[in-house]
């Protein structure tokens, strides 16, 4: 085991040499970090912005009473503390109801609030060049084993350490690809950073990924490297794919990009109402 400052430097670097080696950041980026007070993004605010400063924090508040108030609220100190600015929407503020408010029962919750959440994020981070999230190696290498199950190829664009190139749609980037979730916990512990260590959402359903997790946690075990592994050859296949023949048309209500003539995120707003 390497000592706690050496597993930082090289933590560091790891995330650093992601962030070069993928042309993630280029010069005179401007670059927005969206953020929910847990740990991974906020790891991804405090490097980025130790790397370039400079580094906007943008936090969407679902209004999930008990737990995005509480995240959200330490990343107000967070930013505070780092001299970071930090710009909170609200899916109150944009469309009049909390997400508490919306659900049912009729629909997945995390559908809901992934589809508008990343509306307003594309909204508000339409000045900017970039949106780097937090996502990071065991959460990519769970997607890529969900979208083979499945068969989802329509969700490979967005599967790199950086997405494809869309009109309409600002850059994603996830400095944090190589980053083992074990390793993010150990350095935001010995930063003694306060944020949310277990992904913890009340409304998360998502039996599937939890099943995947597991089965990749264990086999990691026996096989060390095996999520590392995935995503290399994920990438080498990636080279072969021609993603950028994607194209989209514009939402009639809100004007973002749609694959429809009204987007997901205005179809469910529209179903709220
Ligand atoms: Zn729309």
């Amino acid at each position: 085991m390497d000592s706690d400052e050496e597993f930082v430097v090289a933590f560091e670097k790891k995330v650093f040499d992601t962030v070069k080696n993928f042309n993630l950041v280029e010069k005179g980026d401007r670059v927005v970090v969206a953020c929910s007070g847990g740990k991974d993004s906020t790891l991804v605010l405090y490097l980025l912005n130790k790397f370039f400063g400079g580094v906007v924090a943008l936090a969407v508040d679902e209004g999930i009473k008990g737990y995005r108030d509480k995240s959200i609220n330490d990343l107000k100190i967070f930013c505070d503390e780092q001299g970071i600015e930090l710009r909170v929407y609200s899916f109150a503020e944009e469309f009049g109801k909390s997400l508490d408010k919306v659900l049912d029962g009729s629909v997945n919750p995390c559908t809901v609030c992934g589809t508008i959440r990343r509306q307003i994020l594309n909204k508000y981070a339409v000045d900017f060049d970039k949106i780097a999230t937090g996502h990071n190696m065991d959460d990519e290498s769970q997607a890529v084993l969900m979208n083979l199950f499945k068969s989802n190829v329509d969700l490979l664009w967005n599967s790199g350490p950086i997405s494809g190139k869309v009109e309409g749609f600002v850059q994603r980037i996830k400095p944090l690809y190589f980053c083992l979730e074990r390793d993010v916990v150990r350095y935001v512990k010995l930063k003694g950073f306060k944020v949310c260590l277990i992904k913890s959402c009340p409304y998360r359903v998502t039996a599937f990924r939890k099943q995947v997790r597991e089965l990749l946690d264990d086999y990691e075990l026996s096989n060390v490297g095996v999520k590392k592994n995935i995503l290399e050859k994920h990438l080498s296949l990636l080279k072969n794919v021609n993603l950028k023949k994607r194209t989209f048309g514009y939402c009639s209500v809100c004007g973002g990009p749609s694959l429809g003539k009204l987007c997901k995120a205005c179809q469910f707003i529209k179903s709220f109402k």
